[in-house]
Order: C-alpha cells, then structure tokens, then sequence
C-alpha cells in the first residue's frame, strides 16, 4: 500500500503539482521549517479528532484510517457518525471549497464504501462559525473525474513536467522559503 496515494495531498496537488515533491523531500525535516500559521491551526484543528476528543458518542469514528484498492489511495477520515450514516470533514475557516477538498471527501467516501461503511451524507464542518455545510454525494461521473485526476497524479513527474509558477500562490505556499522555483518569500514569514 506504499505506492497508494495520500487522501490529504489531492488537495495540494491541485494547488502546486511541484509541491507534493517538496512535501515528499522535506516530510522527515521539522515541521516549523515550512509550515505556516494556517496549516499549524489546521493540524490543532485535527488534533482533537486525532486524539479522539469532542464527543464521547460510541456511535462516532474518529480518525479511521481508510483505504481503497480500487483508487489506489489511503487516508483518514475525520468524523464518521454511525447513527447517521454521515461523513464530515473539520477546517478552521472556510472562505471557499476548492475543488481538491472536494476530491478529498469524495475520495473517503469511497474509501468508506469500499469498505463496506454506508455513507449517506457528506459535510465540512466550519469550526470558526460552527457550520455544517452539505456536500452531495459523488456520482459516477464524479467517481470517473477523481479517478482522471489521481492518474494525472500518479503520473507527474517533477523533473519532466512544466511547472507553471504563480507567484500569488507561492506567496502563499508553505514551502516558498524551501522552493527553488521562486526567489520569493511567502506572507507568512
Ligand atoms: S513555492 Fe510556488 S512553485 Fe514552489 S511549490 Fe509552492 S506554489 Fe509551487
């Protein structure tokens, strides 16, 4: 299961395809070389659920690891509610969902029903505002768009591939300071 992909890259893939390779060379490194504000209070964010605390209901799952031989990919979930057959994904502060979150639920929810789990609804959940915001369940045309998109990240390859720098986006990329694509520094620092 090495070679499947992680659930919580999708999302950075999208944002820079060039990233997941930074990930991948500086994930042994410490953490407060790169990453920013933001991403400190999302992981505080999801230390609850990781450490299992918020609710004490046995009908709740908590950061179940979760796989699918079908995609090829492996995660974590963050909340499944048993007694409603829902699935909900916690961020401190939604301003949009972008579509790679998207890519995000819907690759656990078919982790989920692989695994014989019923997924009925799907939510993020806004922390700061403690709003639930409903996501409809994926399609089969969905299903065949996150497969495309997981191929397209199984087959990038950092040293063949054009990378299209944006410097708005490095501006906001936790690891501008590390990156040699750019000379700049993000806003964080
Ligand atoms: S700094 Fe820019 S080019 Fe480098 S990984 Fe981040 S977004 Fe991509």
């Amino acid at each position: 299961m090495d070679d499947y992909i992680s659930i919580a890259t999708l999302n950075d893939y999208i944002f820079c395809p060039y990233s997941i390779y930074l990930h991948n060379v500086y994930m042994e490194t410490d953490e407060s070389l790169y990453k920013a504000t933001p991403q400190v209070k999302g992981s505080i964010a999801h230390e609850g659920i990781d450490k299992k605390t918020g609710s004490t209901r046995k009908s709740d799952l908590y950061s179940m690891p979760v796989y699918s031989d079908q995609l090829g990919i492996r995660g974590k979930i963050d909340i499944y509610k048993s007694d409603k057959k829902q699935l909900i994904e916690r961020k401190n502060n939604i301003k949009k969902i972008f579509r790679g979150q998207i890519y995000q639920l819907w690759a656990q929810y078919f982790c989920m029903t692989e695994m014989g789990y019923q997924v009925e609804l799907l939510n993020f959940y806004e922390i700061s505002t403690n709003k639930m915001i409903p996501i409809k369940i994926p399609s089969e045309e969905n299903k065949k768009e996150l497969e495309i998109f997981i191929q397209q990240f199984k087959n990038y390859n950092p040293s063949e591939d054009v990378i299209t720098v944006n410097t708005n986006k490095c501006l906001h990329c936790i690891y501008c300071n590390l990156c040699d694509k750019t000379t700049y520094d993000n806003v964080y620092t």
